[in-house]
């Protein structure tokens, strides 16, 4: 460590996050999985620190052990020099080499203290690290599917506050549950060697502790569940509540909001409530047990000492060596519901790093570059835990360069074919080739660097037009941006605004209309200068002259690419090179626009309607 301007710099070794993917790793067979095997990996892990904190903890506390022991023999010393008559030099020596001893034993406990917690520090604050970062790699290896199914809230409190409770579990178990049971051991070797029959007695406290941890045991271990479950669902009514924000608004909705995220808070407050009372319940239960047993202690040393089997001096050492025990096992019995709320945090954070739902990659096919060449063999494709097929017998061979357009009504499977081309979704049956290879075989994230996809929603982040364009990218020319710039037909808007490119767009580019959002998304896409480029229902949400606009960015970014469109408004597929018609999961016509249409089969029917529906929104808005 450096000291810089009288603060502590740690240096870079002490700054290397390490990884913690193993802690979590599930390959062990089920029945040894879970929170007591992740505890045990961590304490293996860290054997050596921990072993060093805890010789550490035996020498910093070394006084509550040997103050006691050297008491009574003084008080056994002026006993015994009273009854014999006065001190003599031997005594007074004796009485200095105490009283010194005593002295270094209380001072040493500085330099062990700031020592021991050195060493926890370190280690704690590297594995909390290590476990954020595990998570959050986590995140970005799970499927999309995965993504779509857990709202985000509940992920944001999995990744703030159980990664913080996981944090304090392992904290508590190094700095509370170990060192506890240290001293119970040490402090019952000390009376067994002073007196059995003693520590007999004292090793009741265990017994009638463990029985009462056990009465509160389960109602602290659901009460502590509850609250998480909670409190993940209040997490996760906030979100909700803040993306819906602008439909609440223009609805005037915002007293049933109120009210919903009301009742979530009333809840964790609740079971909040509940968690608190059953903790003081047990607290106060345990302290009670321990001052009666304290008491029974006394008076069993005091007997024992009348009949003159207990010199008085180890009174005090017995009295005290009984409230260290008992103090020791009742803190151990009260860690008990904290190490619950850990282990349910624990619990939270492995339901994450335990779903099998991920993508590997390793070793599979590096894809330096593609040509672009799509080929679907008879494919059909169900959702995992579902019976029907949404895609059935899907056969089509798209050439690089080919502009294809996929139509057909909501429902009818064309999201998922292009899941499907993403990588995102493998077919359940058939087979999808990329230039002649099975997409399988390939490592799907090199895959999609050849790939841009410009979704429905265009989503955007707080920050610069720039630097959503440019969003991933390590290095870029600013000829590429201009390209990009252009060929998304984003020049003009750019020079109305003063600050052109470096403009912020405010939260999902809330400062700007829908076809600017649908723009920037599409240049988001070329600047990356794919062979893939799939446009979902891109200009499905836009006015006509933010689809003019939209439709001359299209129009330009899809020459020599493989342009895969879902559209909605089927004017807008014209210079398509084929058309595809899904209904039900089935491609029912395939074709160009004036095949389609001279054909008068479903596309046909389907433009009519378009049409029709189009004319009736324009006369409803006149
Ligand atoms: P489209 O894009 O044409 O509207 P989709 O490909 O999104 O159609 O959906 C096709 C069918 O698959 C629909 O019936 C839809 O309900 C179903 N589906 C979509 N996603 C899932 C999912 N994650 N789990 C189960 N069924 C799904």
């Amino acid at each position: 460590m450096a000291e810089v301007g009288g603060v502590k710099k740690f240096e870079r070794s002490d700054n290397v996050i390490p990884d913690y993917d193993y802690l979590f790793d599930n390959t062990a067979p089920a029945k040894k999985r879970g929170k007591t095997r992740v505890l045990g990996k961590f304490l293996r892990l860290n054997r050596r620190p921990i072993t060093a904190t805890l010789l550490l903890y035996i020498l910093q506390f070394s006084p509550t052990f040997a103050v006691p022991l050297l008491s009574a023999e003084i008080i056994n010393l002026v006993t015994y020099s009273l009854a014999g008559g006065g001190a003599g030099r031997h005594e007074w020596t004796l009485l200095a080499i105490y009283v010194a001893v005593i002295a270094v034993l209380i001072l040493q406990n500085v330099p062990s203290t700031v020592w021991r917690r050195r060493i926890m520090s370190k280690m704690l604050r590297r594995t909390s690290a290590g476990i954020k970062s595990s998570v959050v790699r986590k995140l970005q290896q799970l499927s999309i599917t995965y993504h779509k199914d857990i709202e985000t809230g509940r992920i944001q409190s999995k990744f703030l506050k159980d990664t913080d409770s996981v944090d304090t579990l392992f904290s508590q178990v190094v700095d509370s549950l170990l060192p506890n049971i240290i001293g119970v051991i040490v402090a019952v070797i000390i009376s067994l060697y002073r007196s059995w029959v003693v520590s007999l007695f004292f090793l009741l406290v265990i017994p009638c502790n463990v029985l009462l941890s056990r009465v509160f045991r389960k109602r602290i271990g659901k009460s502590y569940r509850d609250y998480r479950l909670r409190t993940e669902d209040m997490s996760s009514r906030l979100t909700t509540m803040l993306e819906m924000i602008p439909v609440t608004k223009s609805h005037g909705l915002e007293n049933i909001e109120i009210e919903s995220v009301h009742r979530s808070i009333m809840n964790l407050t609740g079971s909040g409530r509940y968690m608190d009372e059953t903790v003081a319940h047990f607290g106060a239960m345990s302290w009670v047990l321990n001052n009666i047993l304290s008491a029974l202690c006394l008076v069993f040393c005091a007997v024992l000492a009348l009949l003159g089997r207990m010199p008085v001096g180890d009174i005090v050492l017995y009295q005290s060596l009984f409230s260290q025990i008992s103090g020791y096992v009742s803190a151990l019995i009260n860690i008990a519901p904290q190490l619950a709320s850990g282990n349910e945090a624990l619990n939270s954070v492995s339901e994450i790093m335990n779903v099998s739902d991920v993508e590997t990659n390793i070793g599979k096919k590096e894809v330096p570059a593609i040509e672009g060449a799509i080929t679907f063999e008879h494919v059909s494709y169900r959702y995992p835990n579902t019976e029907q097929f949404v895609v059935r017998d899907f056969d089509l061979a798209v050439r690089p360069g080919e502009c294809i357009a996929v139509v057909g009504p909501s429902g009818s499977g064309k999201s998922t074919i292009m899941n499907m081309i993403i990588g995102f979704l493998r077919p359940t049956e058939g087979a999808l080739l990329v230039d002649g290879t099975p997409i399988g075989d390939y490592d799907l994230s090199g895959y999609r660097h050849h790939i841009s996809v410009v979704p429905q929603n265009s989503i955007l982040f707080s920050g610069t037009i720039r630097e959503n364009i440019t969003y991933g990218l390590s290095s870029y020319s600013e000829q590429q941006l201009a390209a990009a710039v252009e060929m998304a037909n984003l020049e003009e808007f750019l020079r109305t605004l003063p600050d052109g490119l470096d403009t912020r767009i405010g939260e999902h580019g809330d400062k700007l209309s829908g076809g600017q959002k649908q723009r920037i998304t599409i240049a988001r896409a070329l600047i990356r200068n794919p062979k893939i480029l799939i446009l979902d229902e891109a200009t499905s949400a836009l006015d006509n002259i933010s689809e003019f606009h939209v439709q001359k960015a299209i129009a330009s970014s899809i020459r020599g690419r493989t342009t895969f469109i879902v559209a909605h408004r089927l004017s807008t597929i014209r210079d398509a090179d084929r058309i595809v018609v899904m209904d039900a999961g089935v491609a029912v016509e395939i074709g160009t626009y004036d095949e389609l249409m001279a054909k008068k089969g479903k596309f046909y029917e389907l433009k009519c309607l378009n049409d029709l529906n189009l004319k009736t929104a324009e006369e409803g808005l006149a």
